[in-house]
């Protein structure tokens, strides 16, 4: 990884570049970031993603790979405890591409699931209209609120795939295989293309400009092959869209007679823009639905 966490950073997007002027700053190379350890000296702190130690090298000394931090692996006194769990999760810790589905199956909820839940509770509406926007769909409100409901009720933020950064994702993989007919579609989008190709019409949404309805044979959009591919620069996040017939008895595998896949990435540096934007109209009935959930976590004080 190319950045790291102070200790009081638990709860921030910010993400401060490993180099020997910021560290400096920060750390003012004091005591526990900086331990002597058999006349050795080590540089430390906390990966921004699962907030682990991690030993900063090539920061004073020049390295070929250019100053990085690693994953201690162990507890480093001062810094903190190494917590196997979140480091089997965080993305920096994954070298090469990989598909990963399903549920965490502990049972002790974690800092990282709280930080999570925290962010669903400021962010949850900023989520699905970033989601939105990436596969160029409107949600009804009602698949908005069962969205919601799914998340919570799946423990969504406990899902393998969700990290800090990327709380709507397993929106995704819970609460989708929606009709696609009921929902506003981006005329430009993907979808309106590989759909006339199947003979689909549209006709205009009166309330949302540049957006239109699909007509004809009822179809459903769903997820599937969430890949995480990670790099020096960061990681980047891709999902398969799936879009086949609605089949209202929730079958899968049968009768599948055609389906068009496309390959969505994720820009999370729009959700980072959208949650800094002050002027962005807020959900405030589904906000208010989230708290709902939120309250009744049994390990959350209000
Ligand atoms: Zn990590």
């Amino acid at each position: 990884m190319r950045t790291f966490h102070l200790l009081t950073d638990a709860f921030t997007d910010v993400e401060h570049s490993i180099d020997q002027k910021t560290y400096t700053e920060l750390t003012h190379l004091t005591m526990p970031y900086v331990q002597t350890i058999n006349g050795t000296t080590r540089y430390y702190a906390l990966c921004p993603k699962c907030h682990n130690p991690i030993q900063l090298i090539g920061v004073f000394r020049k390295r070929k790979v250019g100053a990085h931090g690693k994953h201690t692996g162990q507890d480093v006194s001062g810094i903190g405890t190494f917590d196997k769990r979140e480091y089997d999760f965080c993305p920096y810790a994954i070298h090469a591409g990989y598909t990963w589905l399903g549920y965490k199956d502990d049972t002790e909820i974690t800092g990282l699931e709280k930080d999570i839940v925290k962010k669903t509770e400021l962010y949850f509406d900023r989520g699905l209209y970033f989601l939105e926007r990436s596969i160029g769909v409107r949600f009804p409100s009602d698949v908005k609120r069962y969205m919601v409901l799914s998340y919570f009720a799946n423990e969504g933020y406990r899902y393998r795939i969700a990290t800090r950064d990327n709380f709507p994702m397993p929106v995704l993989e819970i609460a989708f295989r929606q009709p696609l007919t009921r929902m506003p579609v981006e005329k430009d989008s993907w979808i309106v293309q590989a759909l006339k190709k199947h003979g689909f019409s549209f006709v205009p949404c009166q309330k949302i400009n540049g957006c239109v309805f699909i007509q004809g044979d009822p179809v459903q959009i769903w997820f599937r092959q969430f890949e995480r591919y990670t790099d020096d620069d960061g990681y980047s996040e891709s999902m398969v869209c799936v879009i086949d017939h609605f089949d209202p008895y929730g079958g899968v595998d049968d009768c599948v007679d055609w389906e068009i896949t496309h390959k969505i990435t994720f820009d999370f540096d729009f959700l980072n823009r959208l949650t800094a934007m002050t002027n962005w109209k807020r959900d405030e009935d589904l906000m208010r639905l989230v708290d709902k959930y939120v309250s009744q976590l049994p390990w959350v004080n209000h």
